[in-house]
């Protein structure tokens, strides 16, 4: 058989909590909360459960779940997306950006994307015939060079993938950065991939989504996922927003990888969206975490890089170890019983920077006993 993706192995957050679980470590690797989810939502899943909703959805997702993203969106953004046309609920949002790329790539068409980026972008734009254009976000802040970008852009380009708050450097892109892109797409003629699944997760600052500028709006696909909002990573559920020209040639790709995802969550959520008290709150949330964690760090001689949102926490053991990450992370991992994710695997140059990721979507019990011993290396 010939591989069709030869370079690549069993994803990092697959290996990582893996090796945790073997060595029964603290897994703040792939990114997951420890704690439960609301328990209303549970009982709304068990009611439609028992109420009959256990069938097949409509293929674009249940009508009262798009009717609620509807005005959520236009309630955050401003944008009043058409849920009969431009919303698609999907199996996560690892779904939606492969649903996306394998409809509107064509063979040859170049991806502009940035690094580190998340670890299924590349393959799924290859997979679809598409050049994946790796672009390195600047240090120390992980910004976006808009100079290199136009630079880059050349008559084959067709998408640019931006992904805010951003996994797993936790930088932010700004209203500055929005315009740029916006004016660059429009010159361009390029759709924009907008990997938004962190947007209920963000200090100090607001999301901005792509959805609130106009001309990106009718360019861009934006995706979310329920797993990172409510914390069940596990339900696999999020949606795709993109005007009507695009979300038909997705749907098309979407129906034949699932046709349709899970019946009664979707009900549970659409009723869950509903109440604007259940996602109002959730960067507070993660902020304490987030301070918890860095506090409980801070007499460590690890260092702690400015986390502005996602809950992924980085930090340098540059003063530490002359270690590669990957060997830094499996020794923290089987050794000191703390597991990470080595950032170097996010780069099509494999750059190490000797920085590793920390998920702090945890107990402040499990956050404290991980630090505690991350301060004793
Ligand atoms: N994009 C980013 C940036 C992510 O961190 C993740 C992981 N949640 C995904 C996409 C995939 O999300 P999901 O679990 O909903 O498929
Ligand atoms: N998005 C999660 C992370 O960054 C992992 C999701 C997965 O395991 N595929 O850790």
């Amino acid at each position: 058989l010939q591989s069709k993706l030869p370079d690549v192995g069993t994803t990092i957050f697959a290996v990582m909590s893996k090796m945790a679980l073997d060595h029964h470590a603290i897994n703040l690797s792939q990114g997951f909360p420890d704690f439960p989810i609301s328990d209303k939502l549970i009982q709304l899943v068990n009611k439609y459960m028992e109420a009959g909703k256990n069938q097949y959805a409509p293929m674009p997702g249940v009508p009262e779940l798009r009717s609620a993203i509807s005005k959520v969106i236009e309630d955050k953004y401003g944008y009043l997306p058409n849920p009969e046309t431009e919303i698609t609920v999907t199996a996560g949002a690892t779904e939606a950006i492969y649903a996306t790329l394998a409809a509107l790539v064509n063979e040859g068409d170049e991806v502009i994307l940035f690094d580190p980026a998340y670890d299924c972008y590349d393959p799924s734009i290859r997979l679809n015939g598409g050049i994946p254009i790796h672009l390195t976000l600047k240090q120390p802040d992980f910004s976006i060079d808009w100079n290199k970008v136009e630079e880059s852009i050349t008559h084959r380009t067709r998408v640019i993938m931006v992904n805010t708050p951003h996994n797993p450097s936790g930088a932010v892109l700004n209203h500055e950065d929005l315009k740029t892109l916006e004016e660059l797409a429009i010159k361009h003629d390029l759709i924009v991939i907008s990997d938004e699944v962190y947007e209920h997760i963000i200090f100090g600052h607001s999301h901005e989504s792509a959805l609130k500028y106009e001309g990106l709006s009718k360019r861009c696909v934006a995706i979310y996922s329920f797993g990172k909002t409510f914390h069940a990573t596990g339900w696999k559920s999020g949606y795709i927003i993109a005007p009507d020209y695009l979300t038909k040639e997705i749907r098309k790709v979407h129906q034949f990888l699932v046709f349709s995802v899970n019946t009664p969550v979707q009900y549970a959520l659409a009723e869950f969206l509903n109440d604007r008290e259940n996602y109002i709150h959730i960067s507070d949330m993660y902020e304490q975490k987030r301070n918890v964690f860095q506090e409980a760090l801070k007499d460590s001689r690890f260092e702690v890089i400015p986390c502005h949102g996602t809950y992924f926490q980085l930090l340098s053991y540059k003063g530490i170890s002359d270690l590669d990450d990957m060997s830094m992370a499996e020794k923290l991992t089987k050794g000191h019983k703390v597991a990470s994710i080595p950032i170097s695997v996010f780069y099509q140059n494999k750059q190490d920077d000797k920085l590793l990721r920390f998920c702090f979507a945890k107990n402040e019990d499990t956050l404290l006993k991980a630090a505690d011993i991350l301060c004793k290396i």
